[in-house]
């Protein structure tokens, strides 16, 4: 690493590649609803269940959406009486689904494909502080079941305002005014589109029209509420339901990162890593992978992965639940933490950088508080990825960084 570059330290993302997600979150496409999600969760018989942040039908995308999901097929699964249930996921559905088992006496054993628990929060060293190149906020925080273990436990949370960034390196920005009446036009747009329209389908219609906004700046907004929030082309968005709720109604990031829930959480369970389910069998019992036998078990990897065919159900999933999972996928934003040897940004807290391209789009948490030590955690989505998020580790941490480092040049770093 280049002494010059100030870089100290980086861990990156890939979740796009990755055979255990192939995705950030789950998303709803232009033929899917809600019912979607409800469909995936509904039980397939009295042995199966499908629970991971996918069949949250509000809180989708999340990790308290992935808890409360799990938790309840877990008491579900419970309250069927069944006495050996094992669990597909180490995340943070499958973790909640075997600690309300156990809770009700219930003996339940954990399959995780990799060699790590906790799914899609993945907790890395930099520099020798805990970080995570999964989820790091905990959102909707007053009604957010992690956000009260977060505070049992004792973390310590940091808030940021997603409403109040700071617009580094475009020529186009928007008042926190602006921001306000584009969200609300966006808004009744999206929820008057026909049916089956797609995001991108209103924003060319609404482009035809932009007054009293320019159109770069609809544009920048669109890449900024719903490519960054997503991650997929607004082709294949449902206008009326593929921007759902969660980021910024009251975000506190957690220092240190999720692992200091999930380890809580995993303590004590029957968790077999390394342990990928290939297939599952379903008769007068369970069989996983043709070998151990439960009463029933509760599915939580991620939606790609099941639409994928990497577990092979027999009897085949129902078709209700494959319509489902073709009318929901999942997206690409990926993460980046960056060290440095000193701060050359201005305190702010939480940054925008808009790509060359339209719909590629970054936003930076100043992560600094973590530790004291100078540190950016960036989130990229659209088609910057491609270019960016090519070679090692070190190659993107350091395009990235020349991104943030471009873009920030002439702001008064404020020390
Ligand atoms: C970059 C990024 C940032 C995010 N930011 C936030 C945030 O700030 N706040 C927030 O609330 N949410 C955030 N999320 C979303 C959040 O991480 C997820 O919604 C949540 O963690 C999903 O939990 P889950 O248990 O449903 O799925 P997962 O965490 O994906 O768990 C599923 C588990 O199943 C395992 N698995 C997969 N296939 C198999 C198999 N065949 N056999 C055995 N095991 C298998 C996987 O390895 C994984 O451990 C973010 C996600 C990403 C990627």
């Amino acid at each position: 690493m280049s002494i010059s570059s100030g870089l100290t330290g980086f861990a990156v993302s890939r979740w796009g590649d990755d055979p255990w997600a192939l995705g950030s979150w789950s998303l709803i496409g232009r033929h899917g609803t809600p019912r979607d999600r409800i469909g995936l969760g509904t039980p397939v018989s009295t042995r199966l269940r499908i629970a991971g942040e996918a069949t949250h039908p509000t809180r989708a995308g999340m990790t308290h959406g992935a808890y409360e999901q799990g938790a309840d097929a877990g008491a579900w699964a419970a309250g069927l009486g069944h006495r050996r249930v094992a669990v597909v996921g180490a995340g943070m559905a499958g973790l909640a689904a075997a600690r309300a088992l156990v809770a009700r006496g219930v003996e339940a054993v954990v399959f995780e494909a990799r060699d790590r628990i906790g799914g899609r929060t993945a907790g890395v060293d930099v520099g020798g502080t805990g970080f995570d190149l999964g989820a790091n906020w905990l959102q909707q925080y007053d009604d957010n079941v992690l956000a009260r273990l977060a505070e049992q436990c004792g973390l310590t949370v940091v808030a940021t305002d997603f409403t109040d960034p700071l617009v580094l390196g475009s020529a186009v920005s928007t008042t926190k005014t602006d921001a306000a009446g584009l969200e609300d036009e966006l808004r009744s747009r999206l929820a008057a589109a026909p049916a089956d329209a797609s995001i991108q389908d209103v924003l060319d219609d609404w482009l035809r029209s932009p007054a009293p906004w320019a159109p770069d700046v609809i544009r920048r907004f669109v890449d900024a509420e719903i490519v960054m929030d997503t991650g997929a082309p607004l082709s294949w968005l449902s206008a009326r339901h593929g921007f759902e709720p969660g980021v910024g109604e009251g975000d506190r990031w957690i220092v240190g990162g999720y692992r200091l829930l999930t380890d809580h959480l995993a303590a004590g369970l029957d968790i077999r890593l390394s342990h990928p389910v290939y297939r599952i069998e379903i008769d007068r019992q369970v069989t996983v992978n043709g070998e151990d036998s439960y009463d029933a078990v509760i599915v939580t990897v991620p939606v790609p992965v099941l639409a994928a065919g990497t577990i092979l159900f027999d009897p085949p999933l129902p078709a209700a639940h494959r319509t489902a999972l073709d009318h929901l996928g999942a997206g690409r934003v990926e993460k980046v933490i960056l060290r440095f040897d000193r701060r050359f940004w201005p305190v702010h807290g939480y940054y925008r950088v808009h790509g060359p391209e339209p719909t590629s789009v970054s936003e930076w948490l100043d992560a600094t508080p973590a530790d004291g030590i100078p540190t950016l955690v960036g989130l990229f989505a659209g088609p910057w990825l491609a270019g960016l998020w090519t070679g090692t580790d070190s190659a993107v941490a350091r395009g990235a960084a020349a991104v943030f480092r471009a873009a920030s040049a002439g702001h008064d770093c404020g020390w």
